[in-house]
């Protein structure tokens, strides 16, 4: 009995080679009757995906290569700044594999040797970030990786061969980088305010007010808006910065608009925070704050 070519595919991935499935008991007159079917795609010849496979990824396969960098990272759903790249993709393709310039037209090549095993139609997540490192930058790296592992996507095995294969002179990001960031924001505010030396307490749970992103010192509190902060959640942000304020905090907002387009104004309203000592209590606030902290981690 002949397997089913999608369950084939399936569980070799969902992307295969049609060695690797007949192989595993495929005939050719079976893959031939699922792609006039619909229920396999051949972006090239001899290669077979699962329908649904991304229109970017059908693109990458089809130039005989993989999903990489900052299309492998959007298609896992890690945050990546919006650096208005559009629509071509990042497509890896094997350093010894021969192809011309006309095919790949359009298509941001990453010819590196690959770490990990491929994943589907992408490369391996150790092999994305490294390549966002690499052809993004720290920021938009950083921000990845700490949505990798907040998803689980990132384990600890994978973080250290992460970690081996990056740049010496950047492998404290991946000591410095979180579980527990909400969103890229949070990610991105953290790191530059790590920049300019400041340490910011994340996720600290305050009684009466709730989890808010960051705490500095004793008493300023930094939150940053995502989309969930229109609506009803606007009043919810309004109640809770009032709570916070008949408790000693300071609450200060930023949204994306400003943490991506307008930093220098973010530091510029930390910074001054700071000069003006606005994160200095003695409420005792700070052993509450602490506390709590203490309590999470
Ligand atoms: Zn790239």
């Amino acid at each position: 009995m002949h397997p089913f070519p999608p369950d084939a595919c399936r569980a070799l991935g969902g992307v295969a080679k049609a060695g690797d499935l007949r192989a595993a008991g495929c005939t050719s007159r079976g893959l031939r009757a699922s792609v006039a079917s619909g229920e396999l795609l051949r972006p090239r010849l001899g290669t077979y995906a699962l329908p649904g496979t991304s229109d970017l990824a059908m693109r990458a396969l089809g130039v005989g290569g993989l999903l990489a960098c900052v299309s492998a990272a959007r298609s896992l759903g890690l945050w990546t700044l919006d650096d208005g790249e559009g629509s071509n993709p990042h497509v890896w393709i094997a350093p010894t594999r021969n192809t011309s310039r006309e095919v790949l037209d359009g298509c941001r090549i990453h010819r590196d040797t690959l770490i990990d095993p491929p994943r589907g139609p992408s490369v391996g997540i150790v092999d994305v970030l490294r390549q966002l490192l690499r052809c993004h930058g720290i920021e938009t790296f950083f921000t990845a990786l700490e949505s990798a592992l907040r998803q689980g996507i990132l384990g600890r095995r994978a973080s250290e061969r992460l970690r081996r294969a990056i740049p010496r002179e950047h492998r404290w990001l991946v000591d410095f980088a979180r579980s527990d960031a909400d969103s890229g924001l949070e990610s991105l505010l953290r790191l530059r305010l790590h920049a300019i030396g400041m340490t910011l307490a994340p996720q600290v749970e305050i009684p009466g007010v709730g989890r808010v992103d960051f705490v500095v010192g004793d008493c300023l509190i930094l939150e940053t808006d995502g989309a969930t902060h229109e609506g009803a959640g606007r009043h919810r942000d309004l109640v809770r910065d009032a709570v916070a304020m008949s408790l000693g905090f300071i609450t200060l907002r930023f949204d994306y608009a400003m943490i991506v387009h307008e930093w220098e104004l973010v530091e510029l309203a930390v910074v001054g925070a700071l000069a003006r000592n606005r994160h200095r209590s003695d409420l005792g606030l700070r052993i509450e704050a602490e506390a709590a902290r203490k309590r999470r981690s």
